[in-house]
C-alpha cells in the first residue's frame, strides 16, 4: 500500500492523523502539479461540494483538498446537518459517507433523491473497505459513484471533476434541452398559431368563395332577369299592348328602311296601306269599350293572317291599321291585296256572343322618290283613307296627286271656319214653305250660309261636313237657331202677314246628343220670347234611329214645348218605317231626289205617293222638298201632299227679302 492509500477509516491517532494529513497535502501537491495546466482553467467558482462524514478528519482533508481546486466548500457531520445545508445552499456535489450515527448515507442520498429540487445532485459514496458497503443499494438509492476508503486525493479529485463534468454537461444537456424543447414548444405554438391562422384563412376565403358563388350565382340570376325585362321592355316599346302588334314607332323604322331601299336598288317597289274601321265609334259607344278593344284585337288577328307574310301590319292609333307591303310588281299587287282585306272583313266578329259586322275604308299611296320621310307616306295614304270614306265607306282609294290639295283646301277651310263665328260671317237665308192648297206661305225654313271673306257665299254642304267633323256645327247650329228664331219673332212683331208663321230650323245628329240641348232651345226661346208653338226643328233619321232612348226622352220634352219636330230627307236613310209609330214625329219631309225623279208625264211618282199615303194613315203632315217646276207642284198637290217647298216657289232669301213677298 502507498503512502496515499492510507487507511483514514483507523487513523484515530494524533500520529496517524497528523501523518495522514501529511501525506494528503502531498499527496494534493502532487495532483496541483500534475493538473497545473487544468487548474488554471479552473476558476474560483468551480462549484460548491458538500461533504458529509462523521470522521473530522476525513471532511478536513477532502475540503482542504478541494476548495484547494478552488471549490467552495460545505461540511456536514451528519446525514441530519447535511439535509439542513442542503436546504439552504444547494451544492453542486455531494460526497457522502455511508456509514454514519443516525441517518446513514443511503437514507440521506434516498432523501435528497426524493426531493426534486435536490434529485439531481450528484453523489458520491464514500465508503471504507470494512464497512458492508452495498454497491447495488448505492446505485438504486441514487448515487452516481462511489469511492472507497482510505482514498486517494486524486482518484477522488478525478471522480470528484468527472461527477461535475458529468453534472454540469447534464445540467447543461437539461438546460440545452429544455431551451430545446422551449424553441420546440415556441415552434409548435407557433406552427400550431400559423396553422390555426391559416386554418382561420381557409375557413374565410372559403366563405368568401361561398359567398362569391352566391353573389355569382345571384349576379347570373339577375343577368337573366335582366335580359328578360330588357326584351319585354323591347317588345313593349315596338308592339301596341292590345294587339301585340308591332305599333306605330316600329311601323315607322320599317317604313324608313323601306325608303331607304327604294333609293338604293332601282326595281324596289313597295306600298303603305292604311286602314280604318269604319262605324267604329258606333261599336264604342253602343257596346263599350270592353267590346270595342275585343273587336280591334280580333280585326288586327284577322288582318294580320289574311296578309300572311305579304306584308307588315300595325296597329297605327284607335281604330287604324297600317300595312307596309314590299316587292311589289305593280299597283295591282296592292289593289288585290286591299279587295282580299275588304273581303276577309265581310264575315261577322263573335265577340261576346254577338256578331258584329265592321268595314275598313283603305287609302293606298306607292312609295316612290319624292318620299324620303315616312310622314309624307302616312299623311297621303291617310289622305285616300279619307276618300275612301267620302266614297261610301268599305272601299279602297289609292292617293293621286289632287287628293293632297283637296285634303289641303278642306283644311284651310276648318281654320277658316273656325274663325267665321268670331268674325260673324254666318248668315240665315229663309226659304218659303208654302201650302198647296192655299199657294200661301206657311213658315219658312232656316239655312244657313257662310259669307266667307274670299270665297263668297258658301252653301252648307261645302261646310257643314266639316263643321260636323270638328264639333263646330254645335256652336254654329245655336247661333243659326237663335238668328232664325230672333228673325221670326220680328216678324210676327211687325206683323207682315195674319198667318200664324213657323220657322224650321235644322238641327244635326252631333247637336241633337248635346246634353244640353233642351237647356240652350229654352234659353233661346226665353231670349227671343218665341213660342215654342212656332218652332220646328228638322232632324234626320239617323239622329233618332242611334239613340234611340235619348230620343223619347228629347222629343218628349220639346213636345211638352209645343216645338214640333219633322224628319228631313226622309227616304234617304233607313226606311225602317217603324220609328214613325214609336216617336211623336209630327211631319215628314220628302226628300228632294224622290220629287225631282217625277217627270212630266207622272212617272217615278210611286215612292213619293206612297210616303204621302204612309203619313196619312199616321196622321203626321208631308212637305215636299225641292219642287221646281209646276208640273212637279201639280201632281204633288193632286197626290194629296199638304206643303211644299223648292225653286218653284223661290230660292231661299235674304231676310230684307222676305219682308217684301209680304208687302
Ligand atoms: P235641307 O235641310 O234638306 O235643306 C234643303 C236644301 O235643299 C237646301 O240646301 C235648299 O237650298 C235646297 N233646295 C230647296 N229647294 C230646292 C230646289 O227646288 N232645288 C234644289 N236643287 N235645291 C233645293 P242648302 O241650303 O244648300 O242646305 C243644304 C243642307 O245643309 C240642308 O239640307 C241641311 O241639311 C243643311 N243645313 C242648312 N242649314 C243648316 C243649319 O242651320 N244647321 C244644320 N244642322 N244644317 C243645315
Ligand atoms: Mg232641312
Ligand atoms: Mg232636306
Amino acid at each position: 500500500m502507498s503512502e496515499s492509500e492510507l487507511d483514514t477509516k483507523n487513523g484515530k491517532t494524533k500520529a496517524s492523523k497528523l501523518s495522514a494529513i501529511k501525506f494528503q497535502k502531498e499527496a494534493r501537491h502532487s495532483y496541483m502539479r500534475q493538473t497545473q495546466m487544468q487548474d488554471s482553467l479552473i476558476d474560483a467558482e468551480r462549484g460548491t461540494i458538500l461533504i458529509v462524514d462523521d470522521t473530522q478528519d476525513n471532511l478536513l482533508l477532502l475540503s482542504l483538498m478541494l476548495s484547494e481546486q478552488g471549490y467552495r466548500i460545505r461540511k456536514a457531520v451528519n446525514g441530519e446537518t447535511a439535509i439542513k445545508i442542503v436546504q439552504k445552499v444547494l451544492p453542486d456535489l455531494i460526497l457522502l459517507d455511508i456509514n454514519m450515527p443516525g441517518m446513514d448515507g443511503y437514507e440521506v442520498c434516498k432523501q435528497l433523491k426524493a426531493d426534486p429540487v435536490t434529485a439531481n445532485i450528484p453523489v458520491i459514496f464514500l465508503s471504507a473497505f470494512n464497512e458492508v458497503f452495498d454497491k447495488v443499494k448505492a446505485f438504486a438509492v441514487g448515487a452516481v459513484d462511489y469511492i472507497a476508503k482510505p482514498f486517494h486525493l486524486e482518484e477522488v479529485l478525478v471522480r470528484v471533476e468527472n461527477q461535475l463534468t458529468i453534472y454540469t454537461a447534464k445540467i447543461q444537456v437539461d438546460r440545452l434541452n429544455e431551451e430545446l424543447e422551449q424553441r420546440v414548444r415556441q415552434r409548435t405554438a407557433q406552427l400550431e398559431a400559423t396553422n390555426r391562422e391559416l386554418e382561420k384563412e381557409i375557413i374565410e376565403r372559403k366563405k368568401i368563395q361561398h359567398q362569391l358563388e352566391a353573389s355569382n350565382l345571384e349576379l347570373e340570376k339577375e343577368i337573366v332577369e335582366r335580359q328578360k325585362i330588357q326584351e319585354l321592355l323591347w317588345h313593349m316599346a315596338l308592339h301596341d299592348n292590345l294587339t301585340d302588334l308591332p305599333n306605330r314607332g316600329f311601323f315607322i323604322k320599317q317604313l324608313e328602311k323601306a325608303i331607304k331601299r327604294s333609293s338604293q336598288e332601282e326595281d324596289y317597289l313597295f306600298a303603305v296601306l292604311f286602314l280604318d274601321c269604319d262605324r267604329f265609334k258606333v261599336v264604342n259607344d253602343s257596346l263599350g269599350h270592353l267590346v270595342g278593344d275585343k273587336l280591334l284585337i280580333a280585326v288586327g288577328h284577322r288582318l294580320k293572317s289574311c296578309l300572311g307574310s305579304t306584308g307588315t301590319i300595325a296597329r297605327f292609333g284607335g281604330d287604324e291599321f297600317t300595312i307596309l307591303l314590299e316587292e311589289i310588281k305593280d299597283i295591282r299587287d296592292t289593289t288585290a291585296t286591299a279587295e282580299k282585306l275588304l273581303e276577309a272583313m265581310s264575315e261577322p266578329f263573335s265577340i261576346q256572343e254577338r256578331d258584329i259586322f265592321i268595314n275598313l275604308s283603305i287609302g293606298i299611296v306607292i312609295g316612290s322618290k319624292e318620299y324620303q320621310q315616312p310622314e309624307m307616306l302616312l299623311r297621303d295614304a291617310d289622305i285616300a283613307m279619307y276618300r275612301a270614306k267620302e266614297m261610301g265607306k268599305a272601299c279602297y282609294q289609292v292617293f293621286e296627286k289632287g287628293m293632297h290639295d283637296r285634303a289641303q283646301k278642306l283644311m284651310e277651310l276648318e281654320t277658316d271656319l273656325r274663325l267665321a263665328s268670331d268674325r260673324s260671317e254666318f248668315v240665315v237665308h229663309y226659304q218659303p214653305i208654302v201650302s198647296l192648297n192655299s199657294g200661301k206661305i206657311s213658315g219658312f225654313e232656316a239655312l244657313v250660309r257662310w259669307k266667307h271673306p274670299k270665297k263668297g257665299f258658301l252653301s252648307p254642304t261645302e261646310f257643314i261636313p266639316i263643321a260636323e267633323e270638328t264639333g263646330l256645327i254645335v256652336p254654329i247650329g245655336l247661333e243659326a237657331l237663335r238668328e232664325a228664331c230672333n228673325q221670326l219673332k220680328t216678324w210676327q212683331n211687325q206683323k207682315i202677314t195674319s198667318i200664324p208663321l213657323t220657322i224650321s230650323v235644322n238641327l244635326s245628329v252631333k247637336q241633337f246628343s248635346q246634353p244640353n240641348l233642351i237647356e240652350e232651345i229654352d234659353k233661346i226661346l226665353e231670349e227671343t220670347e218665341l213660342e215654342g208653338s212656332s218652332l220646328k226643328l228638322e232632324i234626320t233619321e239617323s239622329a233618332i234611329i242611334n239613340n234611340d232612348m235619348l230620343a223619347t226622352e228629347i222629343l218628349q220634352k220639346l213636345k211638352s214645348r209645343k216645338i214640333q219636330l219633322l224628319i228631313d230627307d226622309f227616304g234617304t236613310g233607313y226606311s225602317s218605317l217603324s220609328y214613325l209609330h214609336r216617336f211623336p214625329v209630327d211631319t215628314i219631309k220628302i226628300d228632294r231626289s224622290f220629287v225631282s225623279r217625277i217627270t212630266e208625264n207622272g212617272e217615278n211618282v210611286e215612292i213619293v205617293k206612297a210616303i204621302i199615303k204612309l203619313a196619312q194613315d199616321l196622321n203626321i203632315g208631308v212637305i215636299a222638298e225641292g219642287i221646281e217646276t209646276p208640273q212637279q207642284c201639280k201632281q204633288i198637290k193632286d197626290l194629296g201632299c199638304e206643303f211644299g217647298q223648292g225653286f218653284f216657289f223661290s230660292k231661299p232669301l235674304e231676310q230684307q227679302s222676305v219682308a217684301a213677298i209680304f208687302s
